[in-house]
């Protein structure tokens, strides 16, 4: 039931804030259409991404999980001329679907979707010596204390890190969760404790998709 109401008053701010943008709704529209899961980021969460991005005017965006390139458009709307985002996917049929998405819209020379498994492909950006100011963690979610640990390689000093699903229907106070990616979650909690190089925080969420929850962090 109260999911319900959630997902109603999402629609209603979905409706007063979200302006239709015909590219970001054309690739929900072809990632159905190739049968891709729908785990993308809600509508009024893409908003805030691209809020965030407005804020920090990032030179480089580096973005852990691309699926159909839903978030990585909402980033790329409010980059800076020349600013780029890089993101990465391991599924080669998602790879592909995002790439075609990416390259219906006006963005595709500011949006780098690299293939292949993120801890594989992190060091081909560490070689290429790309430093980023803004790091989305959206991926596998056992990694992400190995996400955290690249993501603080990467970081430009004063650069903002979000990783999206920490609270996973509340499954993240379970100590002893046999889910390996709930585990994943509490560890990257264990880092974040008194971490020396990050200032970070964690929001609770409501709405279309369902109960979960977001860390905001900053590199000092
Ligand atoms: N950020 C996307 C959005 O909001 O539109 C949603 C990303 S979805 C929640 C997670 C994605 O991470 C999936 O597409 C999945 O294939 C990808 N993924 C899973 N394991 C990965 C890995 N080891 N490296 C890179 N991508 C991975």
């Amino acid at each position: 039931e109260d999911k319900i109401v959630w997902s109603d008053v999402d629609d209603y701010l979905i409706d007063k804030l979200i302006t239709i943008d015909s590219e970001l709704e054309d690739i929900l529209r072809a990632n159905e259409e190739a049968d891709l899961p729908a785990i993308d980021v809600s509508p009024t969460q893409g908003k805030l991404l691209y809020l965030i991005t407005k804020l920090r005017s990032p030179k480089n965006i580096l973005e852990i999980g691309t699926l159909g390139g839903y978030s990585s458009l909402w980033f790329a709307k409010a980059l800076n001329k020349g600013a780029k985002i890089y993101t990465l996917e391991a599924n080669s049929k998602y790879a592909n679907v995002a790439r075609k998405n990416i390259e219906q819209t006006p963005f595709s020379d500011q949006v780098e979707i690299i293939e292949g498994k993120a801890l594989e492909t992190l060091p081909i950006l560490d070689e290429r010596e790309v430093q980023f100011d803004l790091i989305f963690i959206d991926a596998d979610k056992e990694n992400n204390p190995a996400y955290l640990n690249w993501a603080l390689k990467l970081a430009n000093k004063g650069a903002v890190i979000i990783a999206d699903n920490i609270v996973r229907n509340g499954e993240i106070i379970e100590e002893h969760s046999t889910d390996p990616r709930i585990q994943g979650v509490r560890s990257f909690f264990d880092l974040l404790e008194n971490h020396p190089q990050v200032e970070s925080t964690a929001i609770q969420t409501v709405g279309q998709k369902g109960y979960d929850g977001f860390v905001l962090a900053i590199v000092k």
